[in-house]
């Protein structure tokens, strides 16, 4: 199947429910092109190097629209790049990092959205552990702390396992914790949960996921080969 054949039915599964972020990383940029071609527009990828290599290429190449999200960890001297490719940041971590994009996008001017990731599997490295940690980030954002970022939702990555029950219970989890939060502080942009990937976005969708990050369904696996550019 093509690039666009794939980007088809996968359309169809999500039919209008969520938003598709096509995670592209380790595919090159004709393949970029490729999807865009077929009218996708919104980009997932979790290196910074590599996005920024691949994206100043295809900005080369065409002038359709893009919007990119990242959605890997960011180590902090790589803010900078970050802040010159990314229009999102899904995979917020830390406070310290909040800090320091403020501080940064205060410097340019810019207004970035982003996610608070939460850790909900055992295998994910990253991400605020606690409901606790994450109203206390939700709590400086309502007194306007960051004017530079507008906290937009959270995003979490559900265990690497074939148990539904479990995956149903991570994005449950999400969900609850999205709604406690915005029922209780005032924030105008928090609206998005960020949850599914290829294997189980079926699932995030029934448990309410309003971004899903597709990579291996739209574009094949990724090797090594494939690695880079
Ligand atoms: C790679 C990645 C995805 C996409 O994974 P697929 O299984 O290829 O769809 C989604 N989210 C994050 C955070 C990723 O790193």
């Amino acid at each position: 199947m093509s690039i666009a054949e794939n980007l088809d039915a996968i359309r169809a599964q999500i039919n209008g429910r969520a938003k598709l972020i096509a995670v592209s990383k380790f595919h090159s940029a004709q393949e970029v092109l490729e999807a865009l071609n077929a009218g996708q527009s919104v980009f997932g990828e979790n290196r910074v190097q590599e996005a920024c290599e691949k994206f100043t290429l295809v900005k080369e190449k065409t002038s359709l629209p893009i919007e990119l999200h990242l959605i890997g960890h960011l180590q902090t001297n790589k803010i900078k790049k970050a802040l010159s490719i990314a229009d999102w940041i899904d995979s917020i971590d830390s406070l310290k990092l909040i800090e320091l994009l403020e501080a940064q996008c205060a410097k340019t001017q810019k207004t970035l959205n982003i996610l608070l990731e939460q850790r909900l599997a055992e295998e994910t490295k990253t991400g605020f552990e606690t409901l606790g940690e994450l109203e206390e980030v939700a709590t400086l954002f309502e007194k306007n702390t960051f004017p530079h970022l507008r906290l937009c939702g959270l995003m979490t990555m559900a265990p690497n396992t074939s148990d539904e029950a479990k995956i149903a219970k991570a994005f449950k989890t999400l969900r609850d914790n999205f709604t406690k939060i915005k029922s209780e502080h005032n924030l105008p942009n928090f609206s998005e949960l960020s949850m599914g990937m290829s294997g189980d976005y079926k699932i995030a969708l029934r448990e309410g996921s309003t971004q899903v990050r597709i990579g291996t369904a739209i574009f094949g696996e990724r090797t090594a080969a494939k690695e880079g550019l």
